[in-house]
């Protein structure tokens, strides 16, 4: 099973844990103090049992969705607001289960944002070139250039040194956006600044989750950088991988 699939696996996996825990909590809670609440009052029960029935009805759809979704990468069921609940409700009550299980909260988070990539292609529609924006990292950049790019990408001379040059390259042959930015803040204020429609983001696991959350509703594609020397020095993209992210979202999903 590639890496990807088995992330993806691990995040369904959690979702269906969580779902019993829920529906044992519900028993639990409806079992215990049925005598008492019958004694409150006679429809109470029934009344509680209805909540968690609906609750737990509405769980089973969302997670039939999400599978649907990422097996037929496919906008089947209601994805746009799926995407909204898996970021707010969902995974933050998956970092929950997860650590009750010892699953480490990076691997969660490289789980969330692959199951998210899913659900943002498919809801992908053509998109005009200049509404689409590469957020990037500043590790990119080649440690020791003294080139300010986070201003201004236009200022890399292009010598080769890092992977700033092709994605400048790239984002000039495609007539897409180019941003590099420094952290979580100035990636906020350059979302907010160029409005785009959608994003690629290349970041680590934790900074890609963060960047996804903070942008909602903007749909947010994330790519993990490569670490060969460690985190947030030289790191590496592939470059395959963003071009082909791009080309999904430019020509609509085709
Ligand atoms: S490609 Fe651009 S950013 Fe990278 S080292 Fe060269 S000048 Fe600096």
């Amino acid at each position: 099973m590639s890496e990807e699939k088995s992330h993806k696996v691990l995040f369904v996996g959690l979702l269906l844990v969580t779902c019993t825990l829920l529906f044992l909590v519900a028993a639990l809670l409806w079992w215990i103090p049925y005598v008492g609440l019958a004694n409150i009052h006679r429809a109470l029960p029934a009344l509680l049992a209805v909540f968690f029935g609906t609750l737990l009805s509405l769980a089973v759809v969302g997670i039939l969705s999400i599978v649907l979704t990422l097996v037929f990468k496919k906008d089947l069921l209601l994805s746009k607001r799926l995407r909204g609940a898996v970021i707010k409700i969902i995974f933050p009550v998956l970092i929950l289960v997860g650590k009750l299980f010892g699953i480490s909260k990076e691997k969660i988070q490289h789980a969330f944002v692959e199951v998210n990539n899913d659900l943002v292609m498919a809801q992908a529609g053509r998109i005009r070139p200049e509404r689409l924006l590469l957020l990037m990292p500043h590790c990119l950049q080649n440690y020791d250039c003294t080139v300010k790019i986070t201003g201004n990408v236009d200022n890399c001379k292009r010598c080769g040194q890092c992977k700033i040059k092709d994605l400048v390259e790239m984002a000039e042959i495609y007539h897409v956006g180019l941003s590099v930015a420094t952290g979580g803040t100035i990636a906020r204020r350059i979302v907010v600044e160029k409005k785009p429609q959608i994003i690629i983001a290349v970041a680590c696991e934790r900074d890609l989750t963060s960047g996804i959350q903070d942008s909602y509703p903007v749909p947010v594609y994330g790519i993990f950088n490569i670490r060969p020397y460690g985190p947030c020095f030289n790191t590496q993209v592939d470059l395959k991988r963003v071009e082909k992210a791009m080309l999904h979202f430019l020509q609509g999903g085709a």
